[in-house]
């Protein structure tokens, strides 16, 4: 049975059992595994659009925060070219996606987000944005990041937008160097924000994926907060339920765990 990230109880990892996990590894059968690791008492958690964190991570933010974990948003656009409803004007789906990103965070015990306000759809991992990164990560100054992935799913096209590849790639420059050399964005320690390493970063959507946090018990919350984007229609058909646990469920299989569980998956990368 290879380890998993539950939900009960501060220390995620349960029962690893490396011997089968090697086997089962060198077999082919089941990915690799994080080693054991408590959760971290700051987690920031950096994403594209509204709605991209309850997709990918929400499940998980609602383990890490009845764990104890403060969780920050870190949403950089404001999902403006988003939504279906032509009669609803533009200039204000910002705000009602903001309204819905906190309602949505607040079904996982999230109530601390950050909206850096760019343009939805023209996203570029550019040197304005990795500064904005690294100056909310020296003023969190998380342990861990959550961020997408910089990498393109090809079998899962759809998770790779090009705003989240390029968020992605601003996160990770952030964590290394941007947030950590004292030296990078000199402006950031003139206003008085000090370097900060992180410690690890996970990876949404990743190709790599290989760590599986057990949302079996903090499904419902995964679902309300999805619920809570009402202009994504994200249940327009009425099988978001069904969908969501379809993937869960496929992760959790990948894990190799019993029928019933649910898993979302990341790739996790040692930074600190
Ligand atoms: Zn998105």
């Amino acid at each position: 049975m290879p380890a998993r990230l539950g939900p009960s109880g501060p220390s995620r990892l349960v029962s690893p059992d490396w011997a089968s996990i090697a086997a089962a590894v060198w077999c082919g059968r089941f990915p690799a595994v994080a080693p054991h690791e408590d959760v971290p008492g700051q987690i920031l958690i950096i994403t594209a659009h509204p709605d991209d964190v309850d997709f990918g991570a929400a499940g998980s933010v609602a383990t890490w925060t009845e764990a104890g974990a403060h969780v920050t948003y870190c949403v950089v656009t404001d999902g403006d070219a988003g939504g279906f409803d032509p009669a609803v004007a533009r200039r204000e789906i910002a705000g009602i996606r903001r309204a819905e990103q906190t309602a949505a965070a607040a079904a996982v015990g999230v109530s601390d987000l950050i909206f850096l306000g760019y343009p939805d759809g023209r996203l570029e991992a550019s040197l304005d944005l990795r500064r904005d990164l690294a100056r909310v990560i020296r003023q969190v100054r998380p342990e861990r990041v959550v961020c997408p992935s910089p990498e393109r799913m090809w079998d899962r096209v759809f998770a790779s937008h090009p705003d989240h590849l390029a968020a992605g790639e601003a996160a990770i420059c952030a964590v290394y160097p941007d947030a950590r050399n004292p030296f990078a964005f000199p402006e950031l320690l003139q206003s008085g924000l000090e370097a900060h390493v992180v410690k690890d970063v996970w990876v949404m959507a990743s190709p790599r994926a290989a760590t599986y946090v057990d949302v079996t018990m903090t499904f419902p919350k995964k679902l309300a907060a999805l619920r809570a984007h009402v202009s994504q229609e994200t249940d327009r058909d009425g099988k978001l339920e069904e969908r969501l646990l379809g993937w869960l469920t496929s992760n959790a299989r990948l894990a190799g765990w019993p029928e019933g569980q649910l898993a979302e998956s990341f790739f996790r990368l040692e930074t600190g």
